[in-house]
């Protein structure tokens, strides 16, 4: 039987030391399944930060000049590891994230990718050499390894969230030091260990748990941290970009988004609503790039309704960890109320209930995966990210009135279409203001493709060629007296 506490590291990694908090407090972590409390992370603040970020530091003078081939082999086998222990990893983050297993063991395998991705991609990040203006002068573009990383993750994909900064990060010759949502610490924590065990040396990742505040506060002060890495809330991600100011960091930003998924007339209807399940239910509709916005044009609206219905009545919800399981519980009872502040607004306001609508009879934070139509621009989740299981289907009528009204927000992650018209995919290329589309997919995440959002959803690019980017410093060297 799979033990998902193979992993489940109750210290934090500082410098090669797993140690607790100089308080010696502690924060308890539950099973949003059950509610039960599954162990208890250190609660750390600056002092532990800051500590973390020198052992960070002295790590980087050897780490940023080893041999390349001494990383890559570092990664792919971290890359084996992950995978080699899927089964109990993922059960472990199911346990503290409540995500199906089988969504989990994706999570997992997809973290194994990121990481082979960036060691395949190092070996590629080749510099210039630029044709100099005057004879005797060689002119080179060169690439180095920004420094010292600090990385801050949420809970919603706690283990991917972290592999898509640590794999650029540790090729690139950085070294980090990572702080992991305080709901799903152990996910985070695991990648310490198993950097341990394929024998990444000391100081070169460190995870530290506990206050939000105190540890980001730690990591933005510190001059000694060139670049920060942030997944997360727009709200949290604009106080660390003004935070960022005092020492001039680089900054990369993962936010919200509030996801459109436009379903025109010539659709094929049954991928659509199979796309559909998948871009709002994944993950109970807690990512970032799950559907906020159905935008259902008139002459498939019922039809597509009707099967969008039927699919969600069928889901099975339940204890993630079970066989079968499709829907676990939300991840706490601020999600829950949240959702259910949706439900009330958008009924008020004339929207209807066609499937769900309520907690669900497991109790805890479990909620039934839901469906209303007559949404409208007024209410709330036309702008608002949703973040659960309520699917909100609008009607419209014209091309340019759904691609005006999937760009009236203010985040640009992902968005959605299914359509069967060549001509229009292009113009939806153009014209929808957002860093990830899908057309005919409704989920598109590859680690060989950038993602990353507009406008207010972020800044930067995680996954593809361009996701080591950021984590590289560009130099000229110019040579000359030759
Ligand atoms: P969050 O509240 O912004 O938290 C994210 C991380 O930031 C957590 O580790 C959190 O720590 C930490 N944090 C909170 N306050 C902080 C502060 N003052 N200084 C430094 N760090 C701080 O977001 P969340 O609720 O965990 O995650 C959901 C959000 O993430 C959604 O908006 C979602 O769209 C977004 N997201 C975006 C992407 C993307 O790729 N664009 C991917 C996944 C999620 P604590 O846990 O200790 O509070």
């Amino acid at each position: 039987m799979t033990d998902y506490t193979t992993y489940m590291q109750q210290s934090n990694l500082i410098g090669g030391d797993w140690t607790g908090a100089d308080s010696g407090k502690m924060i308890e972590v539950t099973n949003p399944a059950t509610g039960a409390v599954i162990g208890t992370v250190p609660n750390c603040g600056a002092d532990e930060t800051h500590r973390a970020i020198a052992a960070a530091a002295e790590a980087f003078r050897d780490w940023s000049i080893s041999d390349l081939g001494f990383r890559v082999q570092l990664l792919q086998d971290l890359h084996d590891a992950l995978l080699d222990n899927q089964e109990s990893l993922a059960l472990l983050l199911t346990t503290e994230q409540g995500k199906p297993l089988f969504e989990a063991k994706g999570e997992i395998a997809i973290s194994a990718g990121y990481i082979r991705w960036f060691a395949e991609e190092i070996r590629r990040a080749k510099g210039e050499i630029v044709p100099a203006p005057q004879a005797g002068r060689r002119l080179m573009v060169t690439r180095h390894p920004v420094g010292v990383v600090g990385a801050i993750t949420p809970w919603n994909f706690p283990s991917s969230m972290l592999a898509r900064k640590l794999g650029p990060a540790l090729a690139a010759g950085c070294t980090v030091v990572a702080k992991p949502a305080t709901a799903t610490p152990y996910s985070g924590l695991a990648w310490g260990k198993l950097c341990e065990e394929v024998g990444f040396p000391a100081g070169v990742v460190n995870i530290v748990t506990g206050s939000a505040r105190a540890i980001g506060g730690a990591i933005m002060e510190s001059p000694t941290v060139r670049k920060v890495t942030f997944t997360g809330s727009t709200k949290i991600g604009k106080q660390l970009i003004r935070q960022s100011a005092d020492t001039v960091k680089k900054v990369s930003m993962e936010l919200g988004g509030n996801a459109p998924f436009i379903v025109f007339d010539d659709a094929d209807l049954d991928a659509a609503v199979e796309g559909a399940m998948v871009a709002k239910f994944r993950n109970m509709g807690q990512t970032c790039v799950c559907t906020n916005r159905f935008y259902v044009q008139s002459g498939i609206h019922d039809a597509f309704v009707a099967r969008l219905r039927e699919a969600t009545a069928a889901l099975v919800v339940g204890n993630g960890a079970e066989e079968g399981v499709q829907q676990g519980p939300m991840i706490d009872m601020d999600a829950v109320e949240k959702v259910e502040e949706f439900i009330a607004d958008a009924t008020s306001k004339g929207a209807k209930i066609v499937e769900g609508g309520k907690r669900h009879g497991n109790g805890g934070t479990y909620f039934e995966p839901t469906v209303v139509t007559g949404a409208t621009s007024e209410m709330q989740f036309a702008t608002e990210e949703i973040f659960g299981p309520l699917a909100a289907v609008f009607r419209f009528e014209s091309e340019e009135e759904a691609i005006e009204a999937a760009n009236a927000t203010e985040f640009g992650l992902a968005a959605y279409a299914y359509t069967r018209d060549v001509g229009r995919v292009f113009r939806l290329d153009q014209g929808l203001d957002y860093g990830l589309i899908g057309i005919n997919a409704g989920l598109i995440t590859t680690v060989e493709a950038p993602f990353g959002g507009l406008k207010q959803s972020g800044m930067g690019k995680e996954g593809g060629s361009q996701g080591l980017d950021d984590y590289l410093e560009t130099k000229y060297l110019c040579v000359a007296g030759l």
